[in-house]
């Protein structure tokens, strides 16, 4: 019998001091094609010898990079932003292979990347200090950012090229090295970006990527040299992330999961409302931490027309392969999700919610075993229910009816996660009062996406991020850096007696 030739797994190797780190006694993770249905790499599992051999070469490397003058760190983010650009093609089908979200939305997630690069081609502006001249006798006071040394960051499968980039960006231009420990789901994006920015002019060891799983997330937030540790992921582990930082002393910011409400009143454009709910609703398999899942209509005639206009909308959806041109969203990223995302659509019909569309089964001519799941909608959904309050993280979009803006603003307040919310409205009062009293940290206003741009900052409320500081801007330039205070007296020099007197601050 002849025995059939097995083809080597292609196996993603850890990045460690500028070069490829190959471990055969180490436990390795799957890697999918989710459009397929099949593995098609397999991603090493690191421990603590991967993680040690990547502080000490960051170590190694932090004390020139961070002395090195901010615009020549700058001039790398510049030689970096050049090479995102003319690799965006090869970068995107590398994200589309392993997470399944169509080509132009995975460009999308290099080019949100790359606006954060943008911001960082400016640090030196960012990094300038505050100075008092004179602020007692022949004293003065300045204040500089210095770079905390080793920092890490753990970054979730859905954006596996914007989020890495959202932190190694800002630590790396202002001094640090960088420690990335990609989502094990779909880890070839973050080892080309690395290399990209080693041939951009990074030195070896500032940035370094260690692949792995829960071991590797634990001995990160455990190792004593890293600084400070940045966390996207779901809340749980965001949660446990942030306690286990804390325990080390580390400075941390944990973002988790959410569950974005998007508010239309009855005054709102309703045919670019349902426009853009869609997109937000189902692009991307609604596998993003700033999609809409719920649409809270205000009045029953408001929720009516809403239902209809989304029912047809929805038999225009084209789901397909990531490499569909035509697709509007491919599969989600794994079996397990996909039926975890089923399970939450059988909980909601037995909660008492009105199923209207459940196109969950559906196939795909040519890629029968990928993990498609079809756009789900619900209406009659109310808030006590499980599938209200948790994160669903699939094409699934819930409709909630309320009397008033009142009620509608108190849900999306009350609600456990805070990430984004957006009202659709042409009355400017009720949308700038809204803006005010709503409790979630990003707002959207005719926006149903309200990400805000690169040098703004990223970062929700509530159960969707634990710590105090966002993600990119400013606030990540504060996030990676240390105030140094300085009080420097120079005395005039005296002459002939010798004489100079010192006096005690009062
Ligand atoms: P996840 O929490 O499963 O994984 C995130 C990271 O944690 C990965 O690197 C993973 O390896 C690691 N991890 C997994 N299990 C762990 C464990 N038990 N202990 C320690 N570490 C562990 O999240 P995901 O499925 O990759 O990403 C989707 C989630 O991320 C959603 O909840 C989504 O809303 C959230 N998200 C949030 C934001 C935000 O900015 N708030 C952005 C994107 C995604």
């Amino acid at each position: 019998m002849e025995t059939p030739i097995k083809t080597p797994v292609r196996t993603i190797p850890h990045l460690i001091d500028g070069a490829y780190r190959l471990r055969h006694d180490q436990r390795m993770g799957p890697v999918f094609n989710p459009s397929l249905g099949a593995q098609s790499a397999q991603v090493q599992l690191g421990d603590a010898t991967d993680l040690e051999a990547a502080v000490a070469s960051s170590q190694a490397a932090f004390k020139d990079w961070s002395r090195l003058n901010p615009q020549r760190r700058a001039r790398v983010m510049f030689n970096f932003k050049a090479l995102l650009e003319a690799h965006m093609d090869e970068l995107a089908e590398m994200i589309a292979h392993e997470h399944g979200k169509v080509i132009s939305d995975a460009k999308g997630d290099i080019q949100r990347g790359l606006e954060v690069i943008e911001f960082c081609c400016g640090i030196p502006h960012a990094l300038k200090g505050e100075f008092t001249y004179g602020a007692g006798p022949d004293i003065d006071v300045w204040s500089i950012r210095q770079p905390l040394g080793v920092v890490a960051g753990i970054t979730p499968f859905n954006f596996p090229a914007m989020i890495p980039m959202w932190m190694f960006g800002p630590a790396i231009a202002t001094g640090n090295c960088f420690i990335l420990k990609p989502s094990e789901r779909d880890p070839s994006a973050p080892n080309r970006l690395a290399e990209l920015l080693i041939e951009a002019g990074a030195p070896k060891g500032v940035l370094n990527v260690v692949h792995g799983d829960k071991d590797m997330v634990e001995a990160i937030c455990a190792h004593p040299a890293i600084r400070a540790v940045s966390f996207v992921g779901s809340s749980d582990i965001a949660h446990s992330v942030y306690k286990m930082c804390a325990n080390t002393g580390k400075r941390v910011q944990a973002m988790g999961g959410a569950k974005n409400h998007g508010i239309i009143m009855p005054d709102a454009d309703l045919d670019q409302a349902v426009k853009d709910i869609m997109g937000a609703a189902f692009g991307s398999a609604g596998e993003r931490c700033m999609a809409l899942p719920v649409v809270v209509a205000v009045g029953d005639k408001t929720a009516d027309r809403l239902r209809e206009k989304l029912v047809a909308e929805i038999k225009t959806l084209k789901v397909g392969a990531s490499t569909d041109p035509a697709a509007h969203y491919g599969p989600v990223v794994s079996a397990a999700h996909r039926q975890r995302v089923s399970d939450y659509v059988d909980l909601g019909v037995r909660e008492g919610a009105e199923i209207v569309v459940d196109n969950r089964d559906i196939t795909v001519e040519g890629y029968e075993n990928g993990f498609f799941i079809g756009p789900v909608l619900f209406d009659h959904v109310k808030p006590h229910m499980t599938t209200y309050q948790e994160e669903i993280f699939g094409p699934v979009l819930q409709i909630v009816r309320a009397d008033s803006l009142e009620e509608a603003v108190q849900l999306a307040s009350d609600h456990p996660y805070g990430n984004g919310v957006a009202i659709f409205t042409r009355e400017g009062r009720a949308a700038r009062d809204f803006a005010m009293s709503v409790q979630v940290g990003m707002v959207g206003i005719n926006v149903p996406i309200p990400v805000p741009v690169a040098y703004h900052s990223f970062g929700g409320w509530k159960r969707s991020a634990f710590g105090d500081m966002n993600q990119h801007g400013m606030e990540g330039v504060r996030f990676y850096t240390q105030v140094k205070t300085v009080t420097a007296r120079w005395p005039e020099h005296k002459a002939a007696d010798g004489e100079t007197s010192y006096i005690m601050p009062q």
